[in-house]
């Protein structure tokens, strides 16, 4: 999977995509990473990406002009395939758990990020975006969200993880959060280990796990238990 991620703040993505499984990913070459700085497709000797709003108001909207420029740049110069271009944007879909595996099927994935106000209004209507929103709140730019986003795909992709299974079961999987899960050592501060995650009977834990999974979905995440198949 190739990423394309357009900023005018290329350098907040360094730690995250330099860490951890975001950077094995990469390592293992699975997922290869392109940063691009929206202000380098400027045209004025001031680089400018910026203005102020037609009939008043508040702060800065970026132009579109670089945001386009720099779309068709790396659309151009890069593969085969056209990208599925994510418009980052408080006003989009909700991120959820099914749009990331769906987007980690892609080959090709461009970000665009905002800041400021955000985009002119022509920046969404020139291309065939999936706008998303990572929550009902308002941030200064599209650059965090960019990397849930990514992180939340890059998981997903075939060879990251060590164990396979591993998304399998968790959270948001099948519309129910994840059962409680326990490691060393069996007793702690007088809390203990339940007794069934410790006989052995492999089936007895997949039912107890199940109904815990079903029970932390009921009381923490009544929503997402209303829409549980079955
Ligand atoms: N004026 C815009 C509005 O009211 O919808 C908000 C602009 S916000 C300050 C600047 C940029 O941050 C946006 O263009 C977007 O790229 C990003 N952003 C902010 N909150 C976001 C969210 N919840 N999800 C995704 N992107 C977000």
């Amino acid at each position: 999977m190739r990423i394309d991620i357009l900023t005018l703040f290329p350098e907040m993505f360094h730690g995250v995509l330099e860490q951890s499984m975001l950077r094995l990913a990469q390592e293992k070459e699975l997922v290869a990473y392109h940063l691009w700085n929206i202000r380098d497709f400027t045209l004025d000797k001031h680089n400018k990406v910026d203005d102020r709003p037609y009939g008043g108001g508040p702060g800065m909207v970026m132009t579109p002009e670089p945001v386009y420029r720099a779309i068709e740049a790396v659309e151009e110069g890069g593969a085969p395939t056209a990208s599925r271009k994510v418009l980052l944007t408080p006003q989009g879909e909700r991120f959820t758990q099914p749009m990331a595996d769906t987007l980690a099927r892609e080959d090709r994935v461009m970000l665009v990020c905002g800041h400021y106000e955000g985009f002119d209004e022509r920046i969404r209507q020139g291309f065939d975006f999936q706008e998303i929103s990572i929550g009902d709140y308002v941030l200064s730019g599209g650059e965090i969200p960019a990397m849930v986003v990514i992180d939340a795909i890059v998981r997903l992709v075939p060879g990251v993880l060590g164990d396979e299974d591993s998304p399998k079961n968790e959270s948001f999987k099948d519309g129910l959060l994840e059962y409680p899960q326990y490691t060393k050592p069996r007793e702690f501060r007088g809390m203990k280990v339940p007794d069934i995650l410790v006989s052995g009977h492999h089936e007895n834990i997949q039912r107890w796990r199940y109904e815990q999974a079903e029970e932390h979905t009921r009381s923490k995440r009544p929503d997402l238990f209303k829409n549980t198949p079955g």
